[in-house]
């Protein structure tokens, strides 16, 4: 790699990412940076001028080996902007850089390892993964495709960790799935396999409430928004989970209220919406949520109980697609239904 290559690579970053190195700069200094520019890129190090208003200061950043190549000076920058994430608030959207490397992470099958497993109830469990090529979060609804032992099913993020590229999954735990059974069993050093890493959660910037309700399969996507919701924005929850499970996986706060209907029978996510407006005070499953013209719509659980409410809220209510966001995780079959009915 000559001098050439090396000036290129802060050409590079300085046109096409500078709202990246403006984040970097961020983690750098106590006052707010105004701008960040690269100044010199070698084999063992990168100094970025940053300017903030007590003036402009020169900052060196060593790589923690020296690079020859130019994959090499990536994974070293990339390093830095990936400390610098793990120190921020969630809520600091993704630079351009952060964008580029997770769509490219995201799209491509990677090895994950087990690192932890713990029982949350005993229809649920959580499964922690170490990410060995770090881990890149997209929040909200973010799930993955998990591959083990020959099997595969989709598994939302509930959580993650990027000091330390962990994050964790919680995967109900029923007859005949061979993925559930993996996960009853998944032992630490186990290796799975990750792709397809995708959010579809995305209230319109003038939301001011959320409801976001599910089965015990959406538990995980309703705990990470719930976590992940600015308290400027109500939220309420509806699960048909049981109580046990609900205490142990939601938080109600000041602004997020949880209603927990411990009804689990097929159909009941759709009795519970199906009762959004109307009020009927002596039975419990049909809780009255309101849904106003900035409230945003969020459901994850059973397909065709999903396909019910999606209609009811789209057709019933006038929901445009923009508002809400319903999603079928599960179909039960017809072994199921004789098994529910029995
Ligand atoms: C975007 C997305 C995110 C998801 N997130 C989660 C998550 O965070 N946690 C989670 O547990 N699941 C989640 N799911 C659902 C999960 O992918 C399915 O439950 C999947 O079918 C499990 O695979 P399996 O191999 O265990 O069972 P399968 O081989 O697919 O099914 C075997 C049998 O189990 C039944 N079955 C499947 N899932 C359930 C269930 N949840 N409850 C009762 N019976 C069931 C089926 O009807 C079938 O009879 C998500 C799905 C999607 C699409």
């Amino acid at each position: 790699m000559d001098a050439a290559d090396l000036v290129g690579v802060s050409t590079y970053l300085n046109t096409a990412h500078p709202d990246t190195l403006l984040f970097l700069a961020n983690s750098l200094t106590a006052d707010t940076a105004d701008s960040a520019r690269l100044v010199h890129v070698t084999n063992d190090c990168c100094d970025l001028e940053v300017v903030t208003g007590e003036g402009s200061a020169t900052h060196r950043l060593a790589f923690a080996a020296s690079q020859a190549t130019l994959d090499g000076i990536r994974g070293e920058v990339f390093g830095f902007v990936r400390r610098a994430r793990a120190a921020t608030s969630p809520e600091t959207p993704l630079t351009s850089l952060e964008h580029i490397v997770a769509d490219t992470e995201r799209e491509t099958d990677r090895v994950a390892i087990v690192a932890g497993r713990r029982s949350i109830s005993p229809g649920l469990v959580e499964i922690t993964f170490t990410d060995p090529n770090g881990f890149t979060s997209l929040g909200g609804d973010e799930y993955l495709k998990l591959s083990a032992d020959g099997s595969s099913a989709f598994y939302t993020v509930r959580r993650h960790r990027a000091d330390v590229s962990e994050f964790d999954i919680w995967v109900v735990l029923h007859t005949g799935g061979p993925m559930s059974r993996w996960a009853d069993t998944a032992t630490v050093g186990a290796e799975v396999i990750i792709g397809a890493q995708r959010r579809t959660f995305a209230p319109p910037a003038d939301t001011t409430h959320i409801v976001a309700f599910g089965d015990a399969s959406g538990l995980a996507a309703i705990a990470r928004i719930i976590s992940e919701t600015s308290p400027a924005i109500s939220l309420t929850a509806v699960v048909s989970v049981d109580a046990t499970t609900a205490s142990r996986t939601l938080t109600p706060s000041a602004t997020t209220s949880v209603r927990v209907v411990s009804d689990t029978t097929p159909g009941a996510t759709f009795r519970i919406l199906e009762g959004l407006d109307a009020v009927h005070g002596e039975e419990f499953v049909r809780p009255h949520v309101e849904i106003g013209p900035t409230t945003y719509v969020f459901g994850a659980g059973e397909a065709s109980e999903m396909a019910s409410v999606r209609s009811y809220l789209r057709r019933d209510r006038g929901l445009s697609p923009d508002w809400c966001c319903v999603h079928g995780y599960w179909a039960r079959d017809n072994a199921d239904a004789a098994a529910n009915s029995s």
